[in-house]
């Protein structure tokens, strides 16, 4: 069961007069409720491949299915909309505001996306508790561990419940054993809530802890 499939995915950027090409007809297929980890080194496409797989960059040619359904043929008001309702994205840093507490940050995007105040709150209590920092649930980011912020932005990240969970280096600033923690929490949340997730890391015990692993080759997906 597919949730995401690239299919001879390129892309180029111009970099000064010349084409790089970084992508050069990548394949690739995540199934629902499973975890992938994308081990490569510093420049190889890592961030780009998890852009254009996320809908938020165009590949230069290819296509990217998601839930089986073909992008590239939407127009920008379509793409951003399964974009928004189908893909849930997390960064190095994790851009929590900070005037809020963990759990109206996690409430957000389903406050956004029209839930009444009882049911996002109801939601965003049950993601907290999945990434087990639901005890915290009352704090500010600046109240909480870099650990626990990167938890808070991992469950505001699948609020509006997508299919697909991109991190690109989620636990890059934390220490290893804090970042393993992390990715227990993660772990769990993608079973419990039958997600799938794409996982850019340099950790190798963290890609440890996925169900499989990949990497880029000269622009193509490769199984490890
Ligand atoms: P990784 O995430 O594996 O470190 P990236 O996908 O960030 O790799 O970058 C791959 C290559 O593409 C790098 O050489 C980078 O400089 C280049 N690149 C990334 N984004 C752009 C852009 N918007 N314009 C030009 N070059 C880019
Ligand atoms: P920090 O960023 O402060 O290191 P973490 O993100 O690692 O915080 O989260 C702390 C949580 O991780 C704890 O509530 C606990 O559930 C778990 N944890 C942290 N350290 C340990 C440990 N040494 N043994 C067992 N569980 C731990």
């Amino acid at each position: 069961d597919a949730v995401l499939r690239i299919e001879g995915v390129e892309k180029n950027y111009e970099q000064g007069g010349n084409i790089l090409s970084i992508l050069k007809g990548a394949d690739f297929t995540l199934n629902r409720g499973e975890t992938v980890a994308l081990v490569a080194p510093s420049g190889a496409g890592k961030s780009t491949l998890l852009h254009v797989a996320g809908l938020l960059e165009h590949p230069t040619a290819g296509e990217v299915f998601v839930a089986g359904k073909a992008s590239s043929g939407l127009g920008d008001d379509a793409r951003t909309a399964m974009r928004l309702s189908d893909i849930g994205f997390v960064y190095q840093f994790h851009h929590l505001l900070p005037e809020f507490t963990a759990l109206e940050n996690v409430m957000m995007p389903q406050m956004i996306a029209g839930l009444s105040h009882a049911d996002a709150s109801e939601r965003a209590r049950q993601l907290l508790d999945y990434m087990r920092i639901g005890h915290r649930a009352e704090h500010r980011p600046a109240e909480l561990s870099g650990g626990e912020q990167q938890r808070v932005a991992i469950a505001r990240s699948v609020s509006n419940a997508p299919l697909v969970l991109l991190a690109d280096e989620p636990t890059g600033n934390l220490d290893p054993v804090t970042a393993g923690y992390v990715f227990e929490a993660l772990n769990a949340l993608v079973r419990q809530s039958g997600l799938a997730a794409l996982i850019a890391t340099h950790n190798h015990d963290i890609a440890a802890m996925m169900d499989r692993r990949v990497t880029l080759d000269e622009g193509k997906v490769v199984e490890t």
